[in-house]
């Protein structure tokens, strides 16, 4: 094959800008097409430190939007499709399935489609090709005290967002058995970082305390997740689209199970020391009405993906958390902007 070229389809969300940035850093031959429809969730200023690298591009759009797809992989010829676009945030979902299923389901599927037929076009030229697809551990529903996800555990998904995504890997998996088309996909569990829309645990809970405004924790605190620092998740996702073998999956996790309640009190505590003031940040803390059918514990067996393509997470929680924590005070503009739609930190997903 030729020099990569990467289509990120969602390269304008969280973990999609983070995968722009480090591609274009580790891969100095490889061009990087994002393809967004740009929602809400998707923001231009994320991936502006990449507009001015003569190897970037960005391409608005839907991935339902098929016959799209398929004249931008006829003019861009990626090597890589990776697979990030999709509506993410459970609250959301409570309050409006719909667009859940049309993008994370129906998406999913014609931008499978799209790949099928571009792969049997260029047969030649695409030897080598992979389609990942970036899955979460919500699909494995919520576990006991004990016991983690494997790639083997069942399908349980509780909230109409994990039943989509759960939806889409089983579409993936069948394009593999059925057509043979090489995907790989992961099932990773919660990430944070830099450019994450403050929608979310720890950038929401981080700009609530600088604004002196209450600390939402939902039910009694004690939910458990396991937490990736993003860029650890973006190494794993170029060793999983890489060298992943075709229709296999690969858990991701961070090795940091952490409750609710400690990550939101790590973050006054680290508050504390780089923005002091007369009282304490944790006493912000409110606890809220839980989110119905709420998770209690996702916890990820890494093990797979370590052993078989090397990937191991190098960022602690306390380290990640402190730069976190420092990104969201270096860039309040960002966030300022980010939330300058109709987004206003309310309470979403009551599921009234
Ligand atoms: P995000 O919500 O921040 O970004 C999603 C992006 O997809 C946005 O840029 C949005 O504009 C774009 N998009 C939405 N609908 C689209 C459509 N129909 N066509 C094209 N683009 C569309 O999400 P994220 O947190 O970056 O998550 C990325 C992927 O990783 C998702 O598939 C999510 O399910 C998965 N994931 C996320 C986490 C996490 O902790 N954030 C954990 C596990 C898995």
């Amino acid at each position: 094959m030729s020099d990569p070229v990467f289509f990120v389809t969602g390269g304008a969300g969280f973990i999609g800008a983070n995968l722009v940035h480090h591609l274009l850093a580790v891969r100095p031959n490889a061009r990087v097409v994002v393809y967004d429809k740009l929602t809400y969730a998707g923001n231009l200023d994320s991936l502006e430190p990449a507009t001015k690298n003569p190897r970037y591009e960005l391409v608005q759009g839907d991935i339902a939007d098929r016959e799209l797809v398929r004249a931008t992989f006829e003019r861009v010829r990626p090597t890589h499709v990776m697979n990030l676009a999709a509506e993410s945030h459970v609250d959301r979902s409570i309050d409006g399935p719909g667009v859940f299923m049309q993008t994370n389901v129906m998406g999913t599927f014609e931008l499978l489609q799209a790949t099928l037929g571009y792969v049997r076009a260029h047969e030649t030229e695409t030897r080598g090709f992979r389609f990942l697809h970036v899955s979460t551990d919500e699909v494995f529903g919520s576990l006991g005290p004990t016991g983690l996800f494997t790639e083997e555990s069942q399908y349980q998904p509780n909230s109409p967002y994990s039943a989509s995504k759960a939806g889409a890997d089983h579409i993936v998996r069948a394009y593999h058995h059925t057509y043979g088309l090489p995907v790989v996909t992961t099932n990773c569990s919660n990430n944070y970082g830099p450019y994450q829309f403050p929608e979310k645990l720890i950038p929401l809970v981080t700009l609530n305390a600088l604004e002196g405004k209450p600390l939402p924790v939902y039910g009694d605190g004690a939910n458990v997740r396991d937490w990736l620092w993003v860029l650890d998740h973006c190494a794993a996702l170029l060793v999983a689209v890489e060298r992943g073998k075709p229709g296999e999956t690969y858990n991701v996790g961070g090795r940091s199970e952490r409750r609710n309640i400690d990550v939101v009190k790590t973050i006054c505590a680290v508050l504390d020391e780089l923005r002091p003031k007369a009282t304490k940040y944790a006493e912000q803390i409110t606890f809220v009405k839980d989110r119905p059918g709420h998770d209690r514990r996702y916890a990820i067996d890494a093990s797979k993906i370590e052993r078989e393509l090397g990937f191991r997470p190098t960022m602690t929680f306390e380290a990640g958390i402190r730069k976190t924590v420092e990104w969201y005070l270096e860039n309040r503009t960002w966030a300022d902007r980010v939330t300058a739609g109709t987004y206003r930190r309310e309470r979403l997903g009551h599921g009234t």
